[in-house]
């Protein structure tokens, strides 16, 4: 009787702890569905990083709350990853506007854009990425869209041809570019607010890193932490992304806390050097080593979309102080040259 009773406190206690654990397990594993989902800001309120622009943007939203309209047009400009989107987003969320989503290589004839503009519900919120790309005729379309809220359109042929106007619902063009000087002239005087984001600096970063660290679940020591802050470039999409790979180590590996060696060598497998550097920024430089280059044969030599090392690839060089773009094609800074002497 003794010995079923040991069995059976023995076996209760084994209950406990693989419930535990499995409660354990489940905790670390968050659905990856959810993990974009869930490190996205919410609110302007409490996001992190961009302090001026919030603080316009603020403004702006509560300004029209109160006369009951929609702000006018606003342009975001910066590297990829760094909540463009995201803010888009949070503009309709707090004006409790619809929000369309399009990116402008998407619009490809007059018709996509007439359909699009005409078809939008009052009180939205038109969000287009990647604007440098809309084709030139398209954006003539837009200028009246944006002016005007109407569209003219040209029906018919021959001699039954004859101009008809629609008029729109009133919306919110907010328009998101990586390359501000590919906006023609035209369309960037129809924006009357543009914002530039910039990287965001060491704390900020520091504070993303650690919130999304608290919503991943993941446990990380300080060292460790700051280790990571400082490789992500000031980008948040760069830190949400390491951080699912943490993710991922933790759960497969069954790590209570990671510390700073840990991470350092799991960035480093990661191909994530110092700074932040890829291999394809230590290339990059590497091709310098002996020259200055133009960045067509740059993007020849590397296999690397000319507009990718443009907008991805050199902001940060440049940032770092490493790269010059001068009118006889990129070369190194002294500081770059000395930095690259080691690899
Ligand atoms: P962009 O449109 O400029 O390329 P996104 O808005 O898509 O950038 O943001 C990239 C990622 O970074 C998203 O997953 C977003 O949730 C996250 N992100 C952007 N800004 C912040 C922020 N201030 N705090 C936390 N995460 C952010």
């Amino acid at each position: 009787m003794i010995i079923s009773n040991k069995q059976s406190a023995e076996d209760k206690t084994k209950e406990v702890k693989n419930s535990q654990a499995k409660k354990e397990v489940d905790d670390l594993i968050t659905k990856n569905d959810d993990l974009d989902y869930n490190l996205r800001p919410k609110a302007l309120d409490g996001y992190i990083g961009q302090e001026k622009t919030i603080k316009q943007l603020k403004l702006i939203i509560d300004s029209a709350k109160i006369r009951d309209t929609l702000p006018e047009h606003i342009l975001f400009y910066g590297q990829p990853g760094l909540g463009k989107t995201t803010l888009a987003s949070l503009i309709s969320q707090e004006l409790g506007a619809n929000l369309k989503t399009i990116a402008a290589p998407a619009l490809q004839k007059g018709g996509d854009i007439v359909s699009l503009l005409i078809n939008m519900e009052p009180n939205t919120i038109l969000f287009v990425d990647e604007i440098h790309r809309l084709k030139a005729p398209l954006e003539e379309i837009m200028y009246s869209a944006m002016e005007d809220c109407v569209v003219d359109l040209v029906m018919g042929k021959g001699q039954g041809v004859s101009l008809g106007r629609f008029d729109l619902n009133p919306f919110t063009l907010v328009g998101a570019t990586t390359q501000l000087g590919r906006i023609s002239k035209p369309l960037k005087d129809r924006f009357p607010t543009v914002f530039q984001l910039e990287p965001y600096n060491e704390s900020d970063i520091l504070a993303l890193v650690d919130r999304n660290l608290e919503i991943l679940k993941i446990n990380m020591d300080e060292d460790a932490k700051i280790a990571v802050s400082r490789r992500c470039r000031g980008v948040p999409r760069i830190a949400n992304n390491i951080l699912k790979r943490f993710k991922d180590l933790q759960v497969v590996h069954n790590i209570k806390t990671i510390d700073k060696e840990t991470s350092l060598e799991f960035l480093y497998e990661l191909g994530i050097y110092e700074l932040g550097l890829t291999n394809s920024d230590i290339n990059y430089l590497k091709s310098l080593k002996e020259t200055s280059l133009a960045l067509k044969t740059l993007s020849g030599i590397l296999m690397e979309e000319a507009e990718t090392l443009e907008t991805v690839v050199e902001p940060y060089l440049i940032y770092l102080g490493f790269l010059d773009k001068g009118s006889d094609g990129r070369k190194l800074t002294p500081k770059g040259r000395i930095f690259i002497q080691n690899y």
